[in-house]
Order: C-alpha cells, then structure tokens, then sequence
C-alpha cells in the first residue's frame, strides 16, 4: 500500500493526530493521493468513517479503510489516539486482513424516470416523518408484509445494527454476519391497527419494498445523509454486491467494542 488519504474530524485534536501520522507515513515513503488511495485513513469516528465511505464511493473497489478514534472507541476505529506509534509500524509493515462490510442498496423508483435514483448505505436507511403519520405498505420478497403507520422505518446492516437499530430497540447483530433488520420508528399500535411489533431480521438475499400512498414531507436518511422522498413512489433495498474493505492489522473483538458502548 503505497497511497494514502486522510478524512478527519474537524477539530484540532484531530488535525494533530493526522499531522503525525502523515509526516512519519511519507517519512517513509508513503504519498498522498486524495484522489487515488489505496489507504483511506480516517480520524475521528465512527461518523467519520461513515463520511469517508461516502466521500470516496467510486473507490470502494481499491481503497482500503482504517480508522483513529479521537473520541470514544467506535465500531469502524481501530487504533485509539494513544496507538499513533503502533498504528504507523502496522500500516508500514504489516500484511492486513480484510474485514468487508456489504453496503444496503437502495433503489428510489420516482413518478418519472428523471427522479429515480440509487443510494447506498452502510449504517442503514430511514424513511422518516415527523410532520404527520406515515404509513407505509413494507412488502418482502414482493410479498405484502405489514402496513407500518408511525413516524417511520428503519432498516440496518449488520454494522449498523449498534447504530440507529440499537435505539429503535434492535437486536446487535453478530460480526460476519450478513442480515437486513427491519424496525419501526414510534409506530403507532391500538385495537383498530397493530403490526408486528419487533424488528424483524431477514436473510441477506431478501429484497424489501416500501409503498405510501403519499411520502409527502418524508425523508429518506442514510447513515448520515438525508434527501427528500417528494416524486418517490417506491423504495427498493437489497444487501448490494459493493462492500466495504476495512484493513485489519490485528485481532479484532466486537464483543470489546460491544462491551465500551454499554
Ligand atoms: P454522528 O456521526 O454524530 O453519529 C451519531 C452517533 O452514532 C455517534 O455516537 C457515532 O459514534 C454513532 N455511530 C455511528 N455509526 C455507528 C455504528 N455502526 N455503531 C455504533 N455507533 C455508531 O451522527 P450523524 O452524522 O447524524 O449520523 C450517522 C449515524 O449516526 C447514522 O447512521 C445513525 O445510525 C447514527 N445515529 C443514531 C441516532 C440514534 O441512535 N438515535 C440518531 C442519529 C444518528
């Protein structure tokens, strides 16, 4: 790994962490190409990380992730700010192993073809209204599901199943495990209408559908962008082919970071 880029965190701490590790990287040989890395160091956070991926989309292909944590320990940060050291003599000298993250498709079929759209998404996707009750026809697999009335849906990743999922009352999902969780946001549950009630975790080769009569004033975040669903009539979400490479350069235990998040 030759090529380098850095995504941080706007703050000083951050800025500094990035300082010393890109003069001891291309100390020793390393370039900077933010247009081009094969390394994508990120320092920060989880959120950061989840910026990064974003930012460079069009080259998860090539582009390996890594991550710094300036804060508390995240999922996606590997080394902490005390580990700048070890950090540098693992990414100079160490071979890595590949952790992938497969990224949520979601496929937005607008009123005309203009307004169609893909979207990805590492975390998960929301449909979120919270002007008025939204309710949403979920079908899987083509198959009506439930209707969901409330102020929405949300539908994780395996990674993202101890983001958003795990305030919405989802289950934390094994690493290496390949799954959608579907859950609902405060939905609305009384004698005249109920749904199921509890997530619902579903094999990674599914394909989900959401249907609205109307998504007048809803939003469709993911991870941590949004765009609004006016002229979207229907939402399609598979676990898409295109995956996020995480380098790995020694052991990693989810239940450790699991067990710093409670
Ligand atoms: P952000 O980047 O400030 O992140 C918000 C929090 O979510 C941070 O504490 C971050 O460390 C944590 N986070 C992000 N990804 C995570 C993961 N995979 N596992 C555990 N924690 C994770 O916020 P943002 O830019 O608004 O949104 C980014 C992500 O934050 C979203 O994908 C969403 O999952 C999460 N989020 C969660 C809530 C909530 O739990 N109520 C609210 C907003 C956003």
């Amino acid at each position: 790994m030759k090529k380098i880029a850095f995504v941080i965190r706007k703050d000083d701490h951050s800025l500094s962490i990035k300082n010393q590790l890109e003069i001891n990287l291309v100390k020793s040989g390393m370039i900077v190409d933010e247009k081009n890395p094969d390394l994508v160091i990120c320092v920060g956070g989880d959120g950061t990380i989840l910026y990064a991926v974003h930012k460079y989309s069009n080259k998860l292909d090539t582009a390996k992730f890594i991550g710094v944590h300036t804060g508390t320990l995240g999922f996606f940060t590997e080394y902490t700010d005390q580990e700048i050291d070890s950090c540098i003599h693992d990414i100079l000298s160490e071979p890595c192993d590949d952790f992938t993250a497969a990224l949520l498709e979601v496929n937005l079929i607008g009123d005309v073809p203009q307004h169609s759209k893909t979207i990805y998404a590492l975390n998960e996707m929301r449909i979120e209204n919270i002007i008025r009750t939204q309710v949403i026809d979920v079908y899987i697999d083509g198959e009506h599901f439930e209707k969901c009335r409330g102020t929405g849906v949300c539908l994780s990743t395996q990674v993202g199943s101890t983001a958003y999922n795990r305030s919405l009352g989802g289950a934390v999902i094994d690493s290496g495990l390949s799954i959608m969780q579907l859950s609902e946001i405060t939905s609305i549950q009384h004698s005249k209408h109920h749904s199921l009630g509890v997530p619902y975790i579903m094999m990674r080769n599914r394909s989900v559908t959401f249907m609205s009569d109307t998504f007048n004033h809803a939003l469709l975040c993911y991870d941590h962008l949004y765009m609004d669903l006016e002229n979207i009539q229907k939402v399609v979400c598979t676990i898409s082919d295109r995956c996020v490479h995480f380098a790995r350069y020694r052991p990693y235990s989810y239940l450790k970071r699991l067990k710093n998040i409670y």
